[in-house]
């Protein structure tokens, strides 16, 4: 925490005397609250400071992994007051999702307050690898993992070639766990390509979205992304 006074200055904007006169004459705004006590302290990295109305320290740039839990919705609020991706995470600084997977998808969720960072990644250029754990009512031929991998004809069009393989098969149960990685990210995606070929996805987990995944962690439980990692994304 530093005088409120200093953190203008050293926003390259003015002096420290004139910085005083700036918050003395009630020009100054913190977190949208006029300051014109001279004493107060601000945190430059996590307040925001504006002068006439203009922030002028920078907004520290934060990237969080959120292990999604199935039941919640992936936006900031919700108009009927559902449990949103936000609840999860802590809230002093305000972040977005990156994206967003279905209310019962579970896995890899990034949020983030760096718009250009969340631009780039929802561009439909951005080809990052999506690794997706999807339980099917049913047990798929391999004729139907390898029409999943050469593209399946959609409503919006063919699907990119993917990855698709057989984990596991409940002939009890009648139903299997395909792991299958695609390039793209439309709506809904992975469960329109199972449905195309007469499955229906019982349960949908992100394992993986390019470096990145959720080894080691629980569901509903998030952690800050490291700079590599943040790095290989870009
Ligand atoms: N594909 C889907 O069908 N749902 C998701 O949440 C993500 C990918």
């Amino acid at each position: 925490m530093e005088r409120l006074q200093k953190a203008i200055a050293q926003a390259g904007i003015t002096s420290r005397r004139k910085a005083e006169n700036l918050i003395s004459d009630g020009r100054v705004y913190v977190n949208g609250n006029q300051i014109t006590d001279l004493g107060t302290k601000v945190d430059p990295d996590k307040d925001e400071i504006k002068v006439d109305g203009v922030r002028i320290n920078k907004e520290e740039k934060v990237y969080l992994l959120l292990y999604k839990p199935v039941g919640v919705i992936s936006a900031v609020t919700d108009d009927r007051g559902r449990k949103t991706v936000t609840d999860h995470v802590p809230n002093d600084v305000r972040v977005f999702p990156v994206g967003r997977l279905d209310y019962d998808t579970s896995g890899v969720l990034l949020l983030t307050n760096d718009g250009e960072f969340a631009n780039m990644m929802m561009h439909p250029s951005y080809h990052v690898s999506k690794t997706y754990i999807a339980k099917i009512n049913g047990i798929p031929a391999q004729e139907a993992l390898e029409k999943l991998a050469a593209g399946i004809d959609l409503a919006d069009g063919m699907t990119a070639p993917a990855t698709a393989s057989l984990k596991k098969k409940d002939y009890g149960e009648k139903t299997a766990v395909i792991e299958i990685t695609i390039h793209e990210g439309r709506n809904r995606q992975v469960r329109r390509m199972f449905d195309a070929l007469g499955y229906s996805v019982l349960e949908l987990k992100r394992i993986h979205l390019g470096p990145v995944d959720v080894k080691g962690m629980n569901a509903g439980e998030w952690r800050e992304l490291e700079q590599q990692e943040v790095d290989a994304l870009r």
